[in-house]
Formats: C-alpha cells, sequence, structure tokens
C-alpha cells in the first residue's frame, strides 16, 4: 500500500459545491492528502445519482441547487458554522464563480474553483454580443473584483488542469528552455522577471496542446455527446467565441478576428464557436494534429501574465491558446453537434474510468519559435496508470483533481493572499504536490511547424518566413 503524504490539515467547515466527475475524483484526495473532520464536510448537488459516494465516506450530502436567488442563504451558515474558517470548493456548472469567491470574502473563507463560471443564462445569450460572451469579459470582471477587494482571504480561480496546471508547466519549460539553450539565468521572483525570460527566450507562442486518446468499450450512438469530463461545461466554453492570447509577434487579425475595447487588450476573439475552429498543433505521442480552438482563462492569463511593457507601451507578449483534441467519441460528438446546426444532443455521457479500454490524456504546453523551434513539457497520464492512482476518475479528471488538490494545499498555506490566478502561485510547490498524479511528466523537442506537408498538392497562402504566425497556424 502506497503511504500518501498529508500536505496540510484543515479545522474548519469544507463545503464542496457540485459532485459531478470533478467533484468525486477530488473528495478522495482531499481526504487522503488534507488532515480533516469529515464531519464538517458537506457536498452540495442537485443530483443524488452519486450520493452513496460521500455517505460511504461518512460525508454530508445535500441534494440542493444552487441559484443565485438563494446561494448566500444555503452557503452562508454552512460557511460561518465555525468555529475555524471555512472552505469553499466551487466544482459546478452553472454557479457564478465571482459571486461564490465574494461570498467566500463576507465569511471570511477560502475559495477554490477550476473555471471562472457565470450564472445561467450567459453562454447561450443570443442577446449579447460576441464580445460579451468570452472568457476575456468574464475575467475583466473578476480583475475588477480583485482590484475592488484587495488583499484577504485566498480564493484561488481557475486551478484545475487548464486552466490551472499548464500555468505552472509554463515556468518549467521556460526553466528548461534557458538551461538546453545554455541561457545564463537566475529563478525569475517576479511577473515582470517571468516575462521578460520568456521575451529573452525568444518563446513566439505556446500552445495549450492536448491529446485525449481514452477509448470507450461501446461505440458512440447517434444524437449523444460523449465526453470525458462535464458535456456541460466542454459544450458551453465550445459555443463562446473562439478566442486566444493576441502575441506580440502577429503580423495580421485573423478575417473574423476582433480586439476588445476595454481591459488588458491580452486577448482577440473570433466571430465564430470555439469548439468549430481547428488549429495545428503537435503533442509528443501523436505528433501532429488538429486541435480545437476553445476559449479558455489560461489563454488570456498566460499571454496577460508574460507580457512585457515599457511604460504602458506592449513591447512582448506571447500568443497562447488551447489545441484542445478530446478523445475520439468527443470529436464525433462535436461533429455531430456543429453539423445539426449547433442543436445539442437529447442524450450526453461522461465515460467513466470502468468502461475505459484503453488511452490516456497527454496534456501540456507547447513553446514554439525559440532558437530550438519548439518544446512540450506535460503529462502523460494513461487511464491503467490512473485507476492505481485513485478511485472514481478517468486520466483528464486525475490531471484536474490534483491541481485542485495542490491549489487547496497552497491556499491553505498562503491563506492571505486575496483572489489570485494560478500563474500568481507557487509552481514548484503546487507541482510538488500534484506530480505523483501526472504520470509521466516530461519535455520533448520537436522539429515540426504548421507549414510541414503544407502547400504540396493544393497551392496554400502561408507565410513561408514565419512558420509560426497564427495565420498558418489556424485551420481556415
Ligand atoms: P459535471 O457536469 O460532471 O458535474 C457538474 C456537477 O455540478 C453536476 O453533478 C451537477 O449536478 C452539479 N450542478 C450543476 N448545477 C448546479 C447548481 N446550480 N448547484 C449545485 N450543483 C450544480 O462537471 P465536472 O466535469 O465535474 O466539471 C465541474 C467543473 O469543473 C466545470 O465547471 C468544468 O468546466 C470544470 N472543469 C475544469 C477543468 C480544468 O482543467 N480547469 C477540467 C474539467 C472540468
Amino acid at each position: 500500500m502506497t503511504k500518501w503524504p498529508v500536505h496540510a490539515s484543515w479545522n474548519g467547515p469544507i463545503v464542496m459545491i457540485g459532485f459531478g466527475s470533478i467533484g468525486r475524483g477530488t473528495l478522495p484526495l482531499i481526504l487522503r492528502h488534507i488532515a480533516c473532520d469529515r464531519a464538517k464536510i458537506t457536498v452540495i448537488d442537485p443530483s443524488s445519482s452519486w450520493s452513496h459516494l460521500a455517505d460511504k465516506e461518512g460525508i454530508s450530502f445535500f441534494k440542493q441547487d444552487i441559484t443565485k436567488q438563494n446561494y448566500k442563504s444555503i452557503l452562508t451558515p454552512l460557511l460561518t458554522a465555525g468555529p475555524e474558517q471555512a472552505m469553499i470548493v466551487n466544482l459546478t456548472v452553472d454557479v457564478s464563480s465571482i459571486d461564490i469567491i465574494k461570498l467566500a470574502r463576507e465569511t471570511n473563507s477560502l475559495c477554490i474553483d477550476t473555471v471562472n463560471e457565470p450564472w445561467p443564462g450567459f453562454y447561450y445569450n443570443t442577446k449579447l454580443d460576441n464580445a460579451d460572451r468570452t472568457n476575456y469579459k468574464v475575467r475583466e470582471d473578476l480583475l475588477e473584483v480583485r482590484r475592488k477587494l484587495g488583499i484577504g482571504p485566498t480564493a484561488v480561480s481557475c486551478c484545475g488542469a487548464n486552466p490551472g496546471m499548464v500555468s505552472w508547466f509554463v515556468k518549467q519549460a521556460l526553466l528548461d528552455l534557458a538551461r538546453d539553450m545554455k541561457v545564463p539565468i537566475k529563478e525569475p521572483t517576479t511577473r515582470e522577471g517571468w516575462a521578460k525570460l520568456m521575451k529573452r527566450l525568444g518563446v513566439k507562442g505556446i500552445h495549450i496542446a492536448e491529446r485525449d486518446t481514452q477509448r470507450s468499450k461501446n461505440p458512440k450512438p447517434l444524437d449523444m455527446f460523449i465526453n470525458t469530463w462535464s458535456v456541460d461545461g466542454f459544450i458551453s466554453e465550445g459555443l463562446q467565441p473562439a478566442e486566444l492570447g493576441w502575441g506580440s509577434n502577429e503580423k495580421k487579425l485573423p478575417y473574423d478576428g476582433k480586439k476588445h475595447k476595454k481591459g488588458t487588450g491580452a486577448a482577440i476573439y473570433l466571430t465564430r464557436a470555439g469548439a468549430d475552429t481547428r488549429v495545428r498543433s503537435w503533442v509528443p505521442t501523436a505528433g501532429a494534429h488538429f486541435g480545437l480552438l476553445v476559449t479558455h482563462n489560461e489563454a488570456i492569463s498566460i499571454s496577460d501574465y508574460f507580457t512585457v511593457r515599457e511604460g504602458k507601451r506592449v513591447i512582448y507578449r506571447p500568443t497562447c491558446h488551447y489545441a484542445y483534441h478530446p478523445s475520439n467519441d468527443a470529436v464525433l460528438s462535436v461533429l455531430e453537434m456543429f453539423g445539426a446546426g449547433g442543436r445539442r444532443q437529447s442524450a450526453s455521457h461522461i465515460l467513466e474510468e470502468k468502461e475505459i479500454v484503453d488511452g490516456g490524456d497527454e496534456l501540456g504546453v507547447f513553446l514554439y519559435g525559440h532558437k530550438k523551434n519548439a518544446y512540450w513539457y506535460g503529462s502523460q497520464l494513461s487511464i491503467e496508470e490512473t485507476r492505481k492512482l485513485a478511485p472514481y476518475q478517468n486520466a483528464t479528471g486525475m490531471q484536474v483533481t490534483s491541481a485542485v488538490l495542490a491549489g487547496l494545499v497552497w491556499a491553505i498555506e498562503n491563506p492571505r493572499a486575496g483572489i489570485v490566478e494560478t500563474e500568481d502561485m507557487d509552481f514548484r510547490r503546487c507541482l510538488e504536490i500534484q506530480t505523483p498524479y501526472l504520470g509521466t511528466l516530461k519535455g520533448v523537442y520537436t522539429d515540426w511547424t504548421p507549414l510541414q506537408g503544407r502547400g504540396e498538392l493544393f497551392e496554400e497562402k502561408l507565410d513561408r518566413r514565419d512558420p509560426w504566425q497564427f495565420s498558418n497556424i489556424i485551420v481556415r
């Protein structure tokens, strides 16, 4: 039997909202690594389909929908039950992360979530224009709250695998690049220092490059959306406009690319759905492949964090975006949904660990455009390894739940940091906690560029002088 380390202790209430694929996988990790009183843990979810897993651990389960109208009245008594400070773990879809963070502040609680979610009515609101349906907008709202609230109890925003862990990978990848390029450096200790290091190493951009190869025993039936994590979450982000952190290296906006009028200016959006937009990318096992340009917070926060300014002028910023090849069943599901005009299938299903025959999740950061061409650094985690590590999750889930664990431990160790994104956290400490759950963690160089194999059978308008222009990466 593995002897797992206890990383932290927590004496107050723990309130977990959402007991879906991520909540169910996170609970055993909390119980394993954080010394706490089970009697003070409450799990809340409107569906009791999985409540037996909480019962089995002696944890209270509360069958309840959390809404804009009731969240304060339901959560406040739980968070103030005392006598110690409480902690809120927000793993729902459809519950406003910002309102939960504000409530955490009012009740002096710590808080963590994996996505900056709005209340229902945002993602599919045809009355909002595209700019207002972006993650840029949702993040700007959070940054505004951060400015207003200032320092206080820690609230970790967007701390899953991605957004989340991948921002820690970027820092590790930069140190690896400096080592391999023999650039003498001192490890940066500030945001400005990290941004200058990325500029100095000549990184033009970053893909969050993921390939999920988990395969189900059962072929996908017609009219069913299958995924390896939240179907609701994937469809809602997939129908937001495609978005990317827009780097200083880019020569030309895409024809349907739009800039924002306010805020950091770190990202642009395209006037089309992210899950219906393909980009060329690369991961070690599959090599070159198509990923989906689904909007994600980290595409914006990484570009923003690694921006170098002189005065107000941006002199360097990396392009950054997600290039997501979901499981084959999810690819088929996306195709089926967009083929039907974006109408969602009548059934949905999240692949459970026991129905997956093989495969895994290869999730990393792909830093390109520097002297060594391109470098992927990330986690290769198989379903077989996942089964041995912890219960109730597949490989995708494990990369997320272990990041939540790392974020929780970091928050306990840094309880007065205010609202933070994962770029603001100690990447070494977080990866130290998370690494045992990531399978093989490694870096791989490649000579692949998005020009490989292009313009041979068909003429294409390519920028051959700079292979790493986004115009070469996007599939028109
Ligand atoms: P899921 O769909 O499996 O589960 C969500 C759960 O939330 C469900 O059990 C549902 O009943 C519950 N829920 C829905 N509305 C609720 C409400 N109003 N009040 C209380 N509970 C409610 O989703 P999941 O795969 O567990 O994902 C959870 C969250 O984590 C989603 O926001 C998802 O986008 C996010 N996520 C983040 C990452 C990352 O890497 N950052 C990865 C995967 C998932």
